[in-house]
């Protein structure tokens, strides 16, 4: 078992926090993403669970052992970073080996763990070759294979695709889904990238300024985001957020109206997604704006248009056309909204 506990986990240095109170539980063999932008405090966070950083105050609890004063090479936990850290001089073969050397794993079991590791992520053809005669790609399938080929308590993963070209991050993001499913072991992966953390997650932690913003399940955090950060990181394109306000149960705002919100009055945020809003006919629909741009992205159609405040977009389908200027209308029932306080930010519904 290597499930993991956060008790309150804080780094600071000086005055400034990198990570503030984090608590969660981590189930074994979960597939758990922190998310959030540069510098919110996910490496620290994770650095921490490795064992090198030492966290200012809190506990960090790995399969039932408290191991705040364990050295990192006895919490059992291999780390993938994005820089890959293969050995220049060894080939593909040794690097992925080195871990069983280091561990002291018998002699006669390298060949057929070295083999089995490497047959995973596809490597068998390169066993020879020396990092430097290796694609970006081969290079992280290489520091993947070294991190599986002990099976060790907990994987921790910081930013494994973000050196790979936009494809080649398509095909290894499958890899590693593959992989964990394959293998089953707790991981904790860093990533700035929302579509990495929706499609690889079981739970996605949203990270803000070292503050955990919400944890849950893609759905969960796609379908009901905790604030407007949220919202506003989540989603491709983000959630649309338009600042209005709610009088007689409608929410107003510039070249917007949107009735049904009764029980709600005063400033808020509105948001919804560009998907679920349908394009209405002219002079109908809760949004109605001059269009500000016309994006075909094959499979659809983006419009966008200039509504509360804000710059909004609404997902058509791959044949609508129209013009920049040209009056746009589209329906967004009370029914597809969000919610939010205006000034803190948090969901009012
Ligand atoms: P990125 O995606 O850019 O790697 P991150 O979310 O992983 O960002 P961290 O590396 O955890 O962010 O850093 C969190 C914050 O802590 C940042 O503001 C960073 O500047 C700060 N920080 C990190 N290490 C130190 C340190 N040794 N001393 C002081 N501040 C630090």
């Amino acid at each position: 078992m290597a499930d993991i506990q956060l008790k309150q986990v804080t780094k600071r240095w000086g005055d400034f926090v990198g990570v503030q109170e984090f608590d969660l539980n981590i189930a074994d063999r979960e597939f758990l993403v922190l998310l959030g932008p540069s510098g919110c405090g996910k490496t620290t966070t994770m650095r921490m669970i490795a064992g090198l950083e030492d966290p200012t105050s809190g506990d960090i609890v790995i399969g039932g052992t408290r191991v705040n004063d364990l050295d990192p090479k006895d919490r059992d936990v291999a780390m993938v970073f994005q820089s890959y850290g293969l050995y220049p001089n060894m080939n593909v073969w040794e690097n992925i080996r080195f871990p069983l050397k280091v561990r002291g794993v018998p002699e006669e079991e390298h060949e057929e763990r070295v083999r089995r590791a490497s047959a995973m992520v596809e490597l068998d053809d390169f066993l020879h070759r020396k990092p430097a005669a290796l694609s970006g790609g081969q290079r992280q399938r290489v520091a993947l294979a070294r991190a599986i080929v002990r099976t060790p308590k907990v994987f921790l993963m910081d930013e494994p695709l973000s050196n790979l070209d936009a494809k080649l991050r398509v095909s290894t993001r499958a890899q590693i889904k593959n992989l964990s499913h394959e293998l089953q072991v707790t991981t904790i992966y860093v990533t700035h990238d929302q579509i990495e953390a929706m499609t690889l997650a079981d739970r996605v932690v949203v990270m803000k300024k070292g503050i955990v913003q919400q944890v849950g399940t893609p759905t969960e955090i796609y379908d009901r985001p905790a604030n407007t950060f949220v919202a506003g990181f989540i989603g491709s394109p983000a959630m649309n957020l338009m600042e209005g306000e709610v009088i007689d149960g409608t929410f107003e705002a510039d070249g917007v109206s949107i009735p049904g919100f009764s029980g709600v009055k005063g400033p808020v945020t509105c948001g919804f997604r560009a998907e679920d809003a349908t394009v209405a006919p002219e002079g109908s629909g809760e949004v109605r704006a001059p269009v500000y741009s016309m994006e075909l992205l094959g499979d659809s159609t983006m419009v966008t248009v200039r509504a509360g405040g804000a710059l909004v977009a609404v997902k058509a389908a791959k044949d609508f056309r129209t013009e920049i200027k040209a009056p746009f209308a589209a329906s967004v029932p009370a029914s597809i909204c969000h919610l939010f306080d205006t000034s803190s930010g948090d969901r009012i519904a």
